[in-house]
């Protein structure tokens, strides 16, 4: 049900006859990237539901319980602007929660993608890589469920990935067939190639990557003020006891203990976990380069004139690198009776 709401709104059943498929790009893309609203926001896999599921609630119930109990009270008894405060934050929270989870966190399209919309040799430029003599071009297949599609005159990418590339640390990608700049890396959950990989989050179900890195740094930073603010408000509302008119002082303690302890358990953790990453950001690493001991390197003069793809800067937000998902495409189909002629023509059976 869930994956039926995320699936782009076209049928991806293909008739026998037809000769083209016709649909929007969020149809064809390869990867476990999922699409909502004809490609309007995307998400991780989903896989990660329960993850997702976790983090919503972690944010939601001390939320609600602070607007269902104590905030009459603080309104009333200590000053309207901590509700105010506490409203703002929440809002400015679930904006960059969602911000975080449902935007592109800097995907690099895949070869056949970039190969339907003529997207190649620009984001080799983007990328600092320098131009190769135009070899023999190849055939690409984007597989769908019963056929595949075709797309002619690609290259293959190999050939650009010179010694000196090499030594700068960009890579070749088997799966997404391209070159990727240094810091990038191939997120084993969304199957895709990503800019400034960092890691890929369950509980936000996204990878974190160079475009949306500066959301996940606000957003914790801003849920743990938003927790630190709601237990002081429990705090406060508890150790009022009766005066709060709310209940008898016993059960305001247990009520107290039963959300405030938890809430205090997960700030400490998300405290551990933002003062780690205000870290990494600080000195300019990703959490897979400190995890495996690799800082990157970003001053040799091949990088410098693709600056952007290495910067260490947290609101570093390079364009995207890909068509809307809404964009539509019209794309030869090749069934696969249709190969197998063609294979047993070219081997002469
Ligand atoms: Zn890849
Ligand atoms: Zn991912």
């Amino acid at each position: 049900m869930v994956d039926k709401f995320f699936r782009a709104d076209i049928d991806r059943t293909i008739n026998m006859n037809m000769d083209h498929f016709e649909g929007i790009l969020a149809d064809v893309w390869p990867g476990r990237t999922r699409f909502l609203f004809s490609g309007a926001f995307q998400c991780g896999p989903s896989r990660d539901w329960g993850y997702n599921l976790c983090l919503w609630t972690t944010i939601l119930a001390p939320t609600s319980f602070f607007f269902a109990v104590p905030a009459a009270y603080v309104w009333n008894e200590i000053s309207p602007s901590i509700v105010v405060v506490v409203v703002g934050l929440c809002l400015t929270t679930i904006f960059l929660f969602l911000a975080c989870s449902y935007t592109d966190p800097g995907i690099i399209p895949r070869k056949e993608i970039q190969v339907l919309f003529g997207i190649q040799d620009e984001i080799r430029t983007l990328f600092g890589i320098p131009p190769q003599p135009i070899q023999s071009k190849e055939r690409l297949f984007i597989r769908l469920p019963d056929c595949k599609l075709t797309i002619e005159d690609a290259q293959d990418d190999r050939i650009y990935l010179t010694d000196e590339l090499v030594s700068q640390d960009y890579k070749y990608c088997t799966t997404c067939q391209i070159i990727r700049p240094p810091r990038a890396s191939h997120c084993s959950d969304c199957d895709n190639c990503v800019l400034r990989f960092d890691h890929h989050c369950p509980f936000i179900n996204n990878c974190v990557g160079q475009r949306n890195y500066g959301f996940f740094i606000t957003f914790i930073i801003s849920s743990l003020v938003l927790g630190l603010m709601i237990l002081f408000t429990i705090v406060l509302w508890a150790s009022r006891g009766n005066d709060t008119g709310w209940a008898s002082e016993t059960v305001i303690t247990i009520v107290a203990c039963v959300v405030g302890i938890p809430t205090g358990l997960l700030l400490l953790t998300g405290l551990g976990f933002g003062i780690y990453h205000t870290y990494l950001a600080f000195s300019g690493q990703t959490t897979r380069e400190h995890l495996t001991g690799r800082p990157p390197q970003v001053n040799s003069p091949l990088i410098q004139a693709a600056q952007w793809i290495v910067s260490p800067r947290i609101f570093s937000r390079p364009p995207r690198l890909f068509p809307r998902m809404r964009t539509r495409v019209r794309i030869p189909i090749v069934h696969e009776a249709q190969l197998t002629a063609e294979l047993s023509n070219s081997i002469g059976v």
